[in-house]
């Protein structure tokens, strides 16, 4: 049950009012609020008005090693880890029952920190409380001691949680991600500490009050350390004292963590970009599959890994195909977040803005046709950070259809076989989500199999669900993926106990 009402533009509700006020957002370390040793700061700006919103503290490496270290005593002296499963699963239940009593609160601060339109917040903090209830519930499930019948052998295999674990996340689904990350690794009894983006980091911050105030965990299971990539982020990828690391983010940065924890031998799980392609037959309803794609790429105004980015179209639909893709991303509303007629928010930051616009030109250089211009987009009286929705053309080897843009922008071009449309989805370095579109159910169920990606989704896009493994292959990521049963035996370390008989 919620306790406050969607906020008006103005209007926020008090306990998220009196956050706001707070002069400076420390970290949250061992049940503590820390500042940095050197008493950096940075600034959170709202990316829909361009406007500070609030300083924040920056960690520099010996202040993330001290979290790291609160996570390793929690961990062995707190209790979290040796407590009884049902009892450890019902504290995350109490944890999500905190966040749905707030959830209006949680996403108006996630709406205002990352420019996201309020009720794709709201959507997000709920997917939050889900993720916690399912791997709540899923950790009293398992099969903690597990007897092998072997010939001459007495022998089975335990399982323990792992120690501390490591998360670093990016900006476009915060609180999200934040939950697909701590909810596995403190169900089956991990520590954890959590390196939200630089330029979101206030839900997790937000969460960190809620847990204190209504204790609802041991201190130092859950620590929050605030700072810039290059120093925080990269203390926490090369602390030795992590038993699992998770980076979520852009291939370029996921190699360096990955590297880092190679070199202290730390299993590492990255969650990375995307280049996904929706490849759409010719025996579909158009106007209803057009408006499919036109929500898929501008929802979160295109911020999304697994987005569908390649629209590619049978050949005797093409024209008509994308007359109504046209029209449709025409009439996308644009507008500030919390704006109740808003479809399309800002992008998060002026840098994220320069990279959209920078790819149409970069496109067009590299021989695209630009079917919908897009450009910078204008909000009466909102200074923020606002694109139009794009579509561009032509060859699949233009730099626009084979790098990721992260905005909304979708790149257009046809098909003639069902071989070929598998052969162009598949013709990319990266494996994340791609979807198949089509009224013969047996020819979507053979072209999302041929997908060489994590993810096959047929008439639908970005489908995620608790339950259904989800990860990518090659620069999309490595390592197990999220949201599944095996992601909570990734947080579960194994030893076999073996007795010759
Ligand atoms: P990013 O890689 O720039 O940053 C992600 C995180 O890494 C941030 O917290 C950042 O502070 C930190 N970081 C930056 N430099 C670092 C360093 N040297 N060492 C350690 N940490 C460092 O990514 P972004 O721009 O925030 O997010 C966009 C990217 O994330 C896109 O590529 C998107 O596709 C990807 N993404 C993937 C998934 C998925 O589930 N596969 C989900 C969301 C986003």
């Amino acid at each position: 049950m919620s306790t406050t009402a969607a906020p008006t533009a103005t209007g926020f509700a008090p306990a998220v009012s009196a956050f706001l006020a707070t002069a400076l957002h420390k970290s949250y370390v061992g049940g503590r609020w820390v500042e940095a040793t050197d008493g950096g700061t940075f600034e959170v700006l709202d990316p829909g008005s361009g406007t500070k919103i609030a300083t924040v503290t920056s960690l520099q490496k010996s202040d993330v090693d001290r979290a790291v270290d609160a996570a390793v005593d929690a961990f062995h002296n707190s209790g979290w880890a040796s407590m009884p499963v049902a009892e450890r699963a019902a504290r995350l239940h109490r944890i999500a029952d905190a966040v749905e009593a707030r959830i209006h609160e949680f996403a108006q601060v996630e709406a205002l920190d990352c420019g996201k339109i309020y009720a794709q917040a709201v959507g997000d903090i709920q997917n939050f409380i889900d993720t916690f209830r399912y791997f709540a519930d899923l950790s009293q499930a398992v099969n903690y001691r597990q007897v092998i019948a072997v010939k001459k052998h007495e022998a089975w295999v335990t399982r323990h949680p792992w120690g501390a674990c490591g998360f670093i996340i990016p900006w476009n689904f915060p609180f999200l991600l934040a939950g697909w990350g701590l909810a596995p690794a403190l169900a089956a009894g991990n520590t954890c500490v959590l390196k939200p983006a630089e330029d979101t980091p206030l839900s997790a911050l937000y969460l960190c009050h809620v847990v204190q105030q209504l204790d609802l965990l041991p201190p130092g299971v859950l620590n929050v350390v605030t700072g810039y990539g290059e120093t925080a982020g990269a203390a926490v990828s090369q602390n030795p004292r992590f038993r699992r690391m998770s980076f979520t983010g852009s291939p370029e940065v996921g190699r360096l963590v990955a590297e880092a924890a190679g070199r202290n031998l730390i299993p590492v799980k990255c969650e990375l970009g995307g280049k996904g392609a929706a490849v759409v037959f010719n025996d579909v309803d158009i106007p209803e599959t057009a408006q499919a794609l036109v929500n898929a790429i501008t929802f979160h105004t295109g911020q999304v890994c697994c987005d569908a980015t390649r629209w590619l179209i049978q050949r005797d639909i093409y024209d008509d195909f994308v007359g109504e893709c046209v029209k449709r991303m025409k009439s996308v509303q644009i507008g500030y977040q919390f704006d109740g007629g808003a479809q399309m928010g800002p992008v998060v930051n002026a840098k994220q803005q320069a990279r959209v616009l920078g790819y149409l030109q970069k496109g067009v250089a590299d021989g695209a046709d630009l079917v919908l211009e897009g450009g910078a987009g204008a909000v009466a009286g909102r200074n923020g950070f606002y694109v139009k929705p794009a579509l561009l053309a032509g060859s699949l080897n233009n730099v626009a259809a084979r790098e990721e843009i992260f905005g909304p922008v979708a790149f257009l071009a046809s098909f003639a076989s069902e071989e070929e449309g598998v052969r162009l989805a598949n013709d990319t370095e990266y494996g994340l989500g791609n979807s198949v579109w089509s009224k013969d159910l047996q020819r979507c169920a053979r072209v999302a199999e041929a997908f060489r990606a994590g993810n096959g989704w047929i008439n639908a896009h970005n489908v995620i669900v608790h339950g259904v493994p989800y990860g990518g292959i090659g620069k999309s990521g490595m390592g197990g993926g999220v949201v599944s049963p095996e992601t909570l035996d990734d947080y579960l370390r194994p030893i076999s106990v073996v007795r010759p008989l």
